[in-house]
């Protein structure tokens, strides 16, 4: 007889993911890719699925439903702002994504949400905060990190990270 791993932390855990919005509309899936593999208990995903995760077994299934708060966190509306259209040297679109830099070199994501007489709306906020998600999850696999993935912080090998 084996024993079923459990996942706890320093755990790394594989899994198969298909993650829809309240409207049942697809947003990802690991479906024809790879599982999602990651090191638990390191804030490596989102702390509802991560919390969910915790102490199941390998093959375990589950729907897991995680709100705003437990995933990419609430829309913060101060990060949603309207720029005069001709500060844009090029066409902008709807559903575009745009890349900013700021004086210290941190870039920034912006979707443009709207383009009008008035100017680009752009939205700085992830493009799931605000969202209920709704996770339908397999464990494929648990195992206990190496200790060298612990010192490095992150999964190693199939799924995880390379070195040359
Ligand atoms: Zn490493």
């Amino acid at each position: 007889m084996t024993e079923r791993a459990i996942i706890g932390r320093d755990h790394v855990v594989s899994i198969d993911y298909r993650l829809t919005d309240e409207q049942g509309e697809l947003i990802d899936t690991s479906d024809g890719a790879e599982p999602l593999v990651y090191l638990h208990g390191h804030g490596q995903i989102i702390p509802g699925l991560e919390a969910a995760l915790d102490g199941k077994p390998q093959g375990h299934k589950d729907r897991v439903v995680i709100p705003p708060a437990d995933g990419y966190g609430e829309s913060d509306p101060e990060l949603i702002f309207t720029e005069p259209k001709d500060s844009f040297e090029f066409e902008v679109e709807v559903g575009q994504l745009l890349e900013a830099r700021d004086e210290d070199g941190e870039s920034y994501e912006y979707n443009v949400v709207a383009v009008d007489a008035e100017g680009v709306t752009l939205d700085g906020n992830h493009p799931l905060a605000g969202k209920t998600l709704t996770f339908d999850i397999t464990v494929v696999d648990v195992r206990p990190a190496t200790a060298e993935e612990l010192a490095h912080g992150h999964v190693h090998g199939e799924g995880g990270h390379h070195h040359e």
